[in-house]
């Protein structure tokens, strides 16, 4: 009976000091790091994305982002690379 009440001592103890208790590191919200958005051109009939210089440009250039172009399914242009940003 006395061994039991020294645990829950102990357990209110360890309970009760902040130092026991794991220090979570403070992180960045999620989401922070693609808050800039990356530009990239597609055309109307294509199905990829380029970058502003790209040839592929000549007949229709659709500015849009990245991430919304990846959403409907485009991909980077092999001439271009598609975009500079990863
Ligand atoms: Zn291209």
């Amino acid at each position: 009976m006395i061994r039991r009440l020294l645990l829950l001592g102990t357990v209110l103890v360890s309970l009760a000091l902040p130092g026991a208790l794991p220090v979570h590191a403070a992180r960045p919200s999620p989401g922070s790091a693609q808050t800039k958005e990356c530009v990239v051109y597609v055309t109307r009939t294509g199905k990829r994305y380029h970058k502003a210089w790209c040839s592929s440009l000549r007949y229709s250039k659709l500015k849009t982002t990245k991430a919304e172009a990846e959403r409907l399914g485009y991909t980077p242009c092999r001439r271009c690379g598609g975009s500079d940003c990863e």
